[in-house]
This record gives structure tokens, C-alpha cells and sequence, in this order.
């Protein structure tokens, strides 16, 4: 090789210009997945797809695409990218294992986990609950039949809880949907709530999610909290969701009553405050609410004249300082 030919060997591998759809695809690998520069490996991959598919290998052009779609997704994170990935992956039956070339495998699991990933970002999207919980359970679908297989993917993604293997996903997912459930719920029957943040409890632990675990648990002692409201007499049930501890003046002689009456104690267990249902405290702080508004309206219109007389004195008072200060200087 003379000097000319290696001085445009070295230029094309640095600038990757000229290069032919293989060149191109080994560049994807070698400067882009190699390096976890995914990004650059998305661009090589996609340049290498056209010039496969104007070479006329459009078995290549497909395999590059799919690398493509995959490396962009997982170099921007940008979940949007999966239905683009599904369509490109489920294009060829074969491709390179993540991250290396050195294997090759079938892309059926990596397209149904891209579906999961789907459901899962669907469910992330939405701010109603009735919804999450349908989105992960159609996570939880697909990732309980992929089995103990594990998740390039969400790995390569930096995932919120399990990765390791679809089960352990799964059963994240499937706790997720019972936590939705719960919430979606709540305001109807705290008690179907209840049910449904033990079942999430118990899956987050089977997952391993402790973080999540540990959240549930502290909702269920709400939610599974009774007591009867100081004003009604009726039981409630969810501490902060149908009754509230309000400010009040309690002393021994109401402990020894409630005694006396046979009635719930826990009422008054903590000290300063009773408990009241959200029914009975938001008439209360609705009214009281009302009452301060209308005293503001007639302390506003007993105060506007006042100070409308104010000004005007003290705009007089001004003019008359200038005229004096005018006079003053005039001689
Ligand atoms: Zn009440």
C-alpha cells in the first residue's frame, strides 16, 4: 500500500467518510456499541442501513436498521423511540446480542420486551390511576411469559426496580397495578382499597422492591385505620382520606366519658385533637371559610373611605409644601 492510500485509509476511519454499507456497519460497532457511545453507533447504523439498501442487501439494511432504532433508543432513553424499535426488531427473525458481536440471537424476547417497556412508559404517562393499573398489568402479561430470561434492555435503560429477570419484573408490574388499583379506588371503598395495597405489599417484596414495600405499608395503616367522628358519632375508615385529626380542647373528664358511654377511645388518642370525618370538618372549614370572606368584604368597605380621605388630605398637604418651597425660592 503506498503512502496516498494509507494517508485515505487513516482519513476514512477518522472521519468515517467514503466508507462502504460493511465499513459502515463495522464503524457502528468498533466507534459507537464498543465504546457505549450509542449515539454515534445509532447514526453509523443507520447511515450502513441506506447504503446496504442501495447496494441492494436489504437483509443487512434491515439488521442495521434494527440496530439502529435499538442503539438510539437506549443511547437518548427516550421511550418514544419503542414503537419504531418494535417495528424494526420484529422485521428480522436474527441479530447481534446487546452490546457485543459476538453472538448472535433471536429478537423475538428483545420485542417483547420492548412491549412491556411500552406499557410500562404508558402507564408512566398518565396521571389517572384506573389507567396505570391497566398498563402494567399489560406489562405484567408479556413480562410473566417471557420467564427467568433476563432484560438487556431495561438494564441498558437504567430501569426503575427489578432488571435482572422477566419474573421478578413481572411481579414488580403486577404490584404496581395493585397499587393503581388501590388508589383508583379509594374513594369508593377503602376497604376494596385496602385489599388491594395488601396484594401490591406482598408482590413489591416478591420483587424486592423494599422501597415500595415499605411506601404500601404506610398506606395501608391509613387506609385500614377506623374511627368514629366526634360530631356524628359515625365510623369512618382511612385516616386522612375519610377522617382527620382537628385541634381541640380535650381533657381527662372526656377520656373517663367516652368510658362511661362505651365509646371509641381512639377518638381522642392524640393529645390536643379530636378525630372528625372529612364530611362533618369540611362543612366546619367551608363555613368558617365563608364567614372570614364576608367579615374581609365589610372590613374593605368600612376601611376604602377612610383611606380615600387620607389621600386626599395628604395630596393637599402636598401641594401646599410646593407652594411653599416655590415662594421660597422665588426670593
Ligand atoms: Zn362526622
Amino acid at each position: 500500500m503506498g503512502i496516498f492510500d494509507k494517508i485515505k485509509d487513516s482519513a476514512k476511519d477518522m472521519t468515517g467518510l467514503g466508507l462502504n454499507a460493511q465499513e459502515q456497519y463495522d464503524r457502528a460497532w468498533a466507534k459507537g456499541v464498543l465504546l457505549n457511545d450509542f449515539k454515534s453507533a445509532a447514526q453509523n447504523f443507520t447511515t450502513a442501513a441506506e447504503k446496504f439498501s442501495k447496494e441492494g442487501k436489504s437483509d443487512m439494511a434491515r439488521r442495521a436498521m434494527a440496530n439502529a432504532a435499538l442503539y438510539k433508543l437506549i443511547g437518548t432513553g427516550d421511550r418514544s423511540g419503542i414503537p419504531e424499535a418494535v417495528k424494526a426488531l420484529g422485521s428480522i427473525p436474527e441479530m447481534e446480542q446487546i452490546g457485543t458481536r459476538q453472538e448472535t440471537i433471536k429478537t423475538d424476547p428483545l420485542v417483547q420486551e420492548l412491549m412491556a417497556i411500552m406499557y410500562e412508559h404508558q402507564a408512566d404517562s398518565t396521571s389517572d390511576p384506573a389507567d396505570r393499573r391497566t398498563q402494567y398489568k399489560k406489562a405484567y402479561e408479556i413480562f410473566i411469559k417471557m420467564g427467568r430470561v433476563q432484560l438487556p434492555i431495561s438494564e441498558k435503560l437504567h430501569a426503575e426496580g427489578p432488571v435482572d429477570k422477566a419474573t421478578n419484573r413481572a411481579f414488580y408490574c403486577d404490584a404496581l397495578s395493585d397499587y393503581y388499583a388501590g388508589r383508583a379506588t379509594v374513594l369508593v371503598s377503602p376497604q376494596e382499597a385496602n385489599n388491594c395495597f395488601e396484594g401490591a405489599r406482598q408482590k413489591f417484596r416478591q420483587a424486592g422492591a423494599t422501597d415500595w414495600a415499605t411506601k404500601t405499608e404506610d398506606i395501608i395503616k391509613d387506609v385500614k385505620a377506623k374511627r368514629h367522628c366526634w360530631i356524628c358519632g359515625r365510623e369512618m375508615q382511612g385516616k386522612d382520606i375519610f377522617f382527620r385529626y382537628y385541634p381541640a380542647e380535650i381533657h381527662e373528664y372526656h377520656k373517663s366519658l367516652l368510658e362511661t358511654l362505651k365509646q371509641d377511645a381512639h377518638m381522642i388518642d392524640t393529645p390536643g385533637s379530636v378525630t372528625v370525618c372529612t364530611a362533618c370538618g369540611s362543612t366546619i372549614e367551608n363555613q368558617a371559610d365563608l364567614y372570614a370572606t364576608k367579615r374581609m368584604e365589610e372590613l374593605k368597605e368600612w376601611v376604602t373611605p377612610i383611606l380615600a380621605k387620607h389621600w386626599e388630605a395628604i395630596e393637599i398637604l402636598d401641594r401646599r409644601l410646593r407652594d411653599v418651597e416655590r415662594a421660597k425660592h422665588s426670593h
